[in-house]
């Protein structure tokens, strides 16, 4: 797989990340959880191993039960309250990258829309 190497920030740019490594997957997320957790109606998610990233400020955090039933930790800037990554607890080597905080937009190349079934009817849903 390619090697991606990339940064990305928030809105008010306190919280900046950088990125060397492998996607995993891509993916447009349409859960419960996801569609209202983050703006756009869906999670726009890139899945990286854990090690690929480094933070560069002091993140919040907000913890929720996911689909799983486990914890998932969710990071966001205390300033301006963009979430950019979150940890699923079920899966402890990974780290989902919020997409849209990437500083280049063209790399992200989501093939898959997940949870579709429960996607607000006026958001995109890829396949459909
Ligand atoms: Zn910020
Ligand atoms: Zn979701």
């Amino acid at each position: 797989m390619e090697n991606l190497i990339s940064k990305g920030k928030c809105h008010c740019g306190e919280i900046e990340y950088n990125l060397e490594g492998s996607k995993q997957f891509e993916f447009l997320c349409h859960c419960r959880d996801c569609r209202v957790l983050n703006g756009g109606g869906h999670l726009s998610g890139i899945i990286f191993d854990k090690t690929s990233l480094r933070i560069e400020g002091k993140t919040n955090l907000y913890s929720y039960k996911g689909g799983s039933g486990e914890a998932i930790d969710a990071h966001f800037c205390p300033k301006c309250a963009t979430t950019l990554f979150a940890y699923p607890k079920h899966h402890p080597d990974i780290v989902v990258v919020r997409a849209n905080t990437l500083e280049d937009e063209n790399l992200f190349t989501p093939k898959q829309s997940i949870f579709h079934e429960t996607a607000f009817k006026w958001d995109t849903v890829i396949g459909s």
